[in-house]
């Protein structure tokens, strides 16, 4: 028998035309002691006590069935089974590269999809390259995402989701400290992080917390484009490492492959870079530099990029231009790539060519982006009246609404 449903009226969703079983996986400890109290399943003094054990089942054991909850009551189970979820969204394609990549498109609603990508490590380190918005309003030159208008901005239980669906495929439940694929994160699909602090940094709290998926906040990595009165806050509010797609080292070619330049250029960006947290040798900015041919990668701008990082604590990131159908740039050849780095090694930065991962399924950086397409307001609503009108006509959902 289907689940009763009930509407979604919970302040923290911003998708509150949803409906049905209310998904807990995702939330943060904050939401789920509301959602539990909402739902009159207990009161505040015991709220925060539930929401303990529930967390440690949600995010340490990765459980998607609430009967695996062996410490809460059978009378308890069924009424958490009849109110709330536990399954994450659908996963409605999976790509395996020859090189270990795997690429995940991730159905967030009807005609809404996102993508996720694992970066298996040369070693012991793989990193997840999550997404934060599905399409971006930014319009980078070079990036295929950017082609793609925003459809919308992701809650923090959908970036969190993101991560546990990997960690489902992968097998890396319950938490452990040893053997895990997943180490790190990068905040490096679709979207641009800092036009949406506030769930990224809910995302990071989720993420973070060493009683659940516990991935530290030195191992996760947040990419901006240089979203510059943000950028402080971000390291004040998520103790994140910072990273920054610069790909120029002066305005006029900046304000062209990164148009945000224009609003923030660059001397206000380094001037943010300089204001972030905590930055020592130990935490250092990663600056992410596509190389494209003619266009940046001569050795004179090697030279003005090592004197523009000067007095920051700083790693480059030589990232090979990962082409895309119909995009106008081609990626520097290997040679000019070395010298170019050479001249970076020179000034003392270590080993930046980044090995471009999963080219075979096009899931490298900036290859992403999904059909979803932006719905109109009136067509949202259009579908909005239509399942009311669904739900007042079933006797069976009638009963549940009581
Ligand atoms: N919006 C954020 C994070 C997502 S992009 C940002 O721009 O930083 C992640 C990284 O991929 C950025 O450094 C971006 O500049 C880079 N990138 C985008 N398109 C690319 C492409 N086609 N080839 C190589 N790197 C690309
Ligand atoms: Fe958006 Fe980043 Fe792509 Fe620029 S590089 S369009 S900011 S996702």
């Amino acid at each position: 028998m289907n689940a009763p449903l009930k509407t979604l009226d919970l302040s923290f969703s911003n998708r509150p035309e949803m409906s049905g079983p209310v998904p807990l996986a995702g939330l943060t400890r904050a939401q789920l002691r509301d959602v539990l109290i909402a739902h009159d399943l207990v009161d505040e003094k015991k709220a925060k006590m539930r929401a303990e054990q529930l967390w440690r089942w949600i995010y340490h054991y990765g459980v998607t069935d609430f009967d695996e909850m062996t410490n809460v009551s059978k009378a308890l189970r069924e009424t958490l089974k009849a109110k709330f979820t536990l399954a994450r969204p659908e996963i409605t394609e999976r790509q395996v590269s020859v090189d270990g990549t795997r690429k995940y498109l991730i159905k967030l609603e009807s005609g809404i999809e996102v993508e996720t990508v694992f970066i298996p490590g040369v070693g012991r380190s793989g990193a997840l390259c999550v997404s934060s918005q599905v399409g971006c309003t930014l319009n980078c030159t070079f990036c295929h995402t950017g082609t793609q208008p925003l459809v919308r901005n992701l809650t923090a239980a959908e970036i969190v989701t993101q991560v546990m669906i990997a960690r489902d495929d992968l097998g890396e439940w319950p938490t452990s400290n040893e053997d895990r694929e997943i180490t790190n994160i990068v905040f490096m699909g679709m979207g641009e992080p800092l036009y949406t602090l506030d769930t990224v940094s809910d995302a990071i709290d989720v993420i973070s917390d060493h009683e659940g998926i516990a991935i530290g906040r030195r191992r996760i990595t947040v990419s901006t484009s240089g979203v510059v009165p943000k950028i402080p806050e971000l390291g004040e509010r998520t103790k994140a490492m910072l990273a920054i797609s610069l790909h120029a080292t002066n305005d006029a070619l900046r304000n062209e492959l990164v148009p945000l330049n224009k609003k923030y250029p660059i001397a206000e960006l380094m001037d943010a870079i300089r204001a972030y947290p905590d930055l020592s040798n130990a935490k250092r900015v990663t600056f992410e530099y596509v190389m494209l041919k003619g266009v940046n990668d001569s050795l004179a701008e090697a030279r003005a990029l090592v004197k523009l990082l000067r007095g920051i604590p700083s790693k480059i990131n030589l990232i090979p231009f990962n082409p895309w159908p119909g995009s106008p740039y081609e990626c520097s050849d290997w040679d000019q790539i070395e010298a170019f780095a050479d001249v970076v090694n020179k000034a003392g930065y270590a080993s930046p060519i980044r090995t471009p991962r999963g080219r075979d399924i096009f899931a490298a950086c900036g290859q992403l982006k999904s059909e979803s397409q932006k719905i109109r307001a009136s067509e949202r609503r259009r579908l909005e009246r239509e399942a009311e009108e669904k739900q007042d006509a079933s006797p069976e959902d009638q009963t549940s609404q009581a």
